[in-house]
């Protein structure tokens, strides 16, 4: 890889994260190795950690779905799957009569769990978070093993870690917060001697356990943040994400065919990306790297001559570019109005405070300076429900026409245009709205946070491809050719 050689042996640690097509195939695990194996000529140190075969995740929480709903053949069905998927690798990459034996042995053991938890969940016809977080854990365990014995194999001393020996977190199973401390000093235990030995530890992504030794997970996609976390707790000199594009792109592609890769990023530009939408890495990723400014790469590993996107806390331009535009679809608008609104404290907070209650995460806020309306924007499947609740915590308001009325727009989407060199620039908003108004495309809601990494519009579905492309065109392809 680019420069790479160059940092022979004076660099230390890296830590590669290899996410789930990067591992989906027999042939996609033999080059997954292959890379491993390049640059552990490269680095005095490496240190691995993988997601479940693409698709695995959502197989094992469908297993569990149908275990609870009492269909004992079709989550039979489903387990089977599963396991052919993964005894078909082994058959496919482990030729060595030796570490083919082992690994099935650690696999049975795996499979004989898989079969366990979905008895135990059928039987009781009770699935809870921490179930969930036992049967999901599974596909990382495996994989672990799958990617460690192929390394063996190719003569490459390795070992597949459970992160739940290393990432302790607290007990919100199914998006658990690491305690910091804790894992930093187990997992400087247990990694340090298998490095110090040569030792190629496979870590499993996702995965981690709370004080008592149960299985929790960091939420969907959480592979990426173990990774970030392992590069913090060990010091690593870098950390890259091994995916199946070239790097993060300017848009998403299937909407902007276009779009392009971004060479360079900075924490926040990335964070605001996660944030509004873009799949690029799992929202808490950049935490646990910014604050050692620990550089982070996201790779092809289908491609891997291409240098990707280069993350890291410097802003490079620091005019007033943007970067990125994103959407997240499935909203609704919600607008809380009335005259008698106009500087009675509390009505926001109130507000907040019912939403909070039915755990509806609000993606962005607006509230016009004549305090007549507040109008935020929460995931449409909460639509009924945070309605209800605001009526109910404003009915003496309501009933004194305080507020006039309380009202949900669905089918809207918030485009997000990113680049934190539009700090300080002037000019870049009206850049952004005369773009959207060229195309009589109509702007609901707009926020923009007072870091400046962003400006968000909240648009109608209808809008919103028309809105990302007309962004991308007019104003990053611009900037880019300035
Ligand atoms: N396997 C988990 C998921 O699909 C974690 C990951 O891929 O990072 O969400
Ligand atoms: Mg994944």
């Amino acid at each position: 890889m680019d420069g790479n050689k160059i940092r022979k042996k004076q660099a230390r640690l890296l830590v590669m994260k290899f996410g789930g097509t990067s591992v989906g195939s027999s042939d996609a695990i033999a080059q997954t190795a292959h890379i491993i194996q390049d640059e552990c000529a490269n680095w005095e140190d490496v240190v691995v950690v993988v997601s479940a075969m693409s698709g695995v995740t959502d197989a094992l929480i469908a297993c569990a779905k149908s275990a609870v709903t009492g269909d004992q053949e079709k989550y039979a069905d489903l387990v089977c799957a599963v396991q052919k998927k993964h005894q078909r690798v082994v058959n496919e990459l482990i030729t060595n009569h030796e570490v083919k034996v082992k690994l099935q042995d650690e696999l049975v053991v795996l499979f004989d769990t898989l079969r366990l938890l979905c008895q135990g969940i059928h039987i009781m016809g009770e699935l809870t978070p921490r179930g969930m977080d036992a049967m999901i854990s599974l596909g990382e365990r495996m994989n672990a093993r799958m990617v460690s014995a192929l390394l063996h194999q190719n003569g490459f001393a390795s070992q597949a870690v459970e992160a739940t020996a290393l990432i302790i977190t607290d007990d919100s199973f199914q998006h658990a917060h690491p305690i910091m401390e804790l894992s930093r000093s187990k997992t400087r235990a247990a990694l340090q001697p298998l490095l110090a030995d040569h030792i190629i530890p496979v870590v499993t992504g996702f995965v981690a356990a709370n004080r008592e030794g149960i299985i929790t997970t960091l939420g969907r996609g959480g592979s990426d943040y173990t990774a970030a976390l392992l590069g913090d707790f060990l010091n690593a000199q870098e950390v890259w994400t091994w995916t199946d594009v070239d790097g993060v792109m300017t848009a998403d592609p299937r909407i902007v065919p276009d779009a392009r890769v971004i060479p360079e990023l900075t924490y926040n530009e990335v964070s605001e990306m996660a944030y509004f939408g873009a799949k690029v890495l799992h929202p808490q990723t950049i935490r646990p790297v910014i604050e050692r400014d620990i550089p982070l790469w996201v790779k092809n590993t289908f491609n891997p001559a291409f240098p990707g996107t280069r993350i890291d806390g410097c802003s490079k331009t620091e005019r007033g570019r943007i970067t990125a535009v994103t959407a997240i679809h499935g909203l609704s608008l919600i607008t809380v109005e009335g005259r008698g609104m106009l500087g009675v404290p509390g009505i926001a907070a109130r507000t907040f405070a019912a939403v909070a209650r039915h755990e509806a995460s609000v993606l962005m806020i607006s509230q016009s300076s004549s305090e007549q309306s507040i109008c935020f924007v929460i995931p449409s499947d909460m639509e009924v429900a945070v309605l209800q609740a605001i009526e109910d915590e404003m009915a003496l308001e309501l009933t004194r026409r305080d507020i006039d009325r309380v009202w949900a727009q669905p089918d809207v989407v918030i485009v997000t245009a990113i680049g934190s060199g539009m700090r300080q620039t002037p000019g870049v908003s009206a850049h952004l709205f005369g773009a959207l108004g060229k195309k009589n495309i109509n702007v609901i809601a707009i926020a923009q946070g007072s870091s400046e990494y962003s400006i968000s519009v909240v648009v109608s579905a209808a809008d919103a491809d028309q809105a990302v492309r007309q962004i991308h065109e007019e104003v990053i392809c611009n900037e880019l050719s300035e």
